[in-house]
């Protein structure tokens, strides 16, 4: 079964450490995402899951079998690049067929696979014609019908839709999950895009500077991330300096930089300690009293009024307002800007600051 461990996997390149002493383990079936900002190291640990790289030190197993110097077409994977790679001298049908013939498989497999995938990717009309008469998004598919055709039960994708317009990347999205839940694929999937990993994925693994930031279902990364970097990476959030004043047992009472005292979560800081809250823009409202703002910038985001608003401290607090009543807003109001202290999270304010703990490097 295709279990995946990486027991302190590191790779240099010269100087630069791509990964850094990466632990993770990937459960049969499991959907994961590796995720992270560009350069932090995720195709480098793609490709020595795969036997393109080999790590300069640690362990990679699959199935609990040290893959140590095992070439990547023994290693039993299907592998879906960000450049497709399509034989543009075969049509859709014999691209799909190269999986069973390597493998050898039966004459029947050979015969009833390919057409299998093709169904399941709804290419099956498309099957004679050659890729440079199909679409981006098309052709994507072809690839996951040829990886999937292979047999294998360890998908790797990497960056597998980024060359894809928004629209069909977001069908796809819900394709890939459908088709490797049904066949019961155990995936590893790289992206940078945090929305794509938070709609396909069973867990996401955060990436930065070679190093695992994080890691948790979707719902959980979003809603109590462990880390300040992770809460400002995946989704979007107001970051504010404070100073805890009080810790009471439901409540922790914080002083932001224009002396007002906001509410945030319980948590173990004394008075005194530098904090950060992050509280997202949905949970930020306009109420009778609060941290004083000013409107700056109004969006119209569909469903709802996007409002930027810049407190006496200079922070900038971004809040959201339903349509119609966003409306009743405009540039240059006075607002006071509050919320419930379970939505405000708190972390330990970095000695580096906020802007070098959360930068995209
Ligand atoms: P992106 O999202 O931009 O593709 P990534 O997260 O996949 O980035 P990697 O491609 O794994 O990142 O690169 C991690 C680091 O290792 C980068 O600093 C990159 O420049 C470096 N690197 C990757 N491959 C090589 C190589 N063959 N030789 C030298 N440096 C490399």
């Amino acid at each position: 079964m295709p279990v995946v461990e990486l027991k302190g996997v590191s790779k240099r390149f010269g100087k630069v450490v791509a990964s850094s002493d990466i632990d993770l383990r990937i459960e049969d079936g499991e959907y994961v995402t590796i995720l992270g900002p560009s350069g932090c190291g995720k195709t480098t640990l793609i490709r020595m899951i795969a036997g393109i790289l080999e790590p300069s030190e640690g362990q990679v197993l699959i199935g609990g079998r040290d893959m140590s110097g095992i070439p990547i077409e023994e290693r039993d994977i299907g592998y879906v690049f960000q450049n497709i790679a399509l034989f543009p001298h075969l049509n859709m049908l014999e691209n799909v067929s190269y999986g069973p013939i390597v493998k050898d498989m039966s004459e029947e497999d050979r015969q009833t696979i390919p057409v299998r995938y093709l169904e399941l990717v709804n290419l099956l009309d498309r099957m004679k014609v050659f890729p440079s008469a199909l679409s981006g998004g098309e052709q994507q598919k072809v690839a996951l019908a040829r990886a999937l055709a292979s047999g294998a039960r360890l998908l790797l994708l990497d960056e597998p839709l980024s060359a894809l317009d928004a629209r069909v990347r977001m069908d796809l999205r819900y394709e890939l999950r459908r088709i490797t839940k049904d066949l019961g694929l155990t995936v590893l999937h790289v992206t940078h895009d945090q929305e794509e990993a938070m709609t396909v994925s069973d867990r996401i693994v955060l990436m930065r500077n070679g190093r695992i930031v994080e890691s948790n279902t979707p719902e959980m990364m979003y809603r109590a991330p462990k880390e300040l970097f992770t809460a400002n990476f995946i989704g979007e959030t107001n970051l504010l300096a404070g100073v805890v004043v009080e810790n009471r047992d439901d409540r922790t009472l914080v002083e932001v930089r224009d002396g007002t005292v906001v509410e945030a979560q319980p948590s173990k800081f004394e008075p005194g300690d530098a904090v950060v809250i992050s509280v997202r823009p949905e949970r930020v409202h306009a109420l009778e009293e609060g941290l004083n703002a000013v409107v700056r910038t109004m969006s119209f985001m569909g469903t709802y009024i996007r409002i930027t608003a810049e407190a006496d401290s200079e922070d900038i607090l971004g809040f959201d307002v339903p349509v119609p009543r966003g409306r009743d807003f405009n540039i240059g109001d006075n607002v006071h800007l509050g919320w419930s202290m379970a939505s405000a999270l708190l972390y330990p304010r970095p000695p580096g600051g906020i802007a070098e703990a959360v930068k995209l490097e």
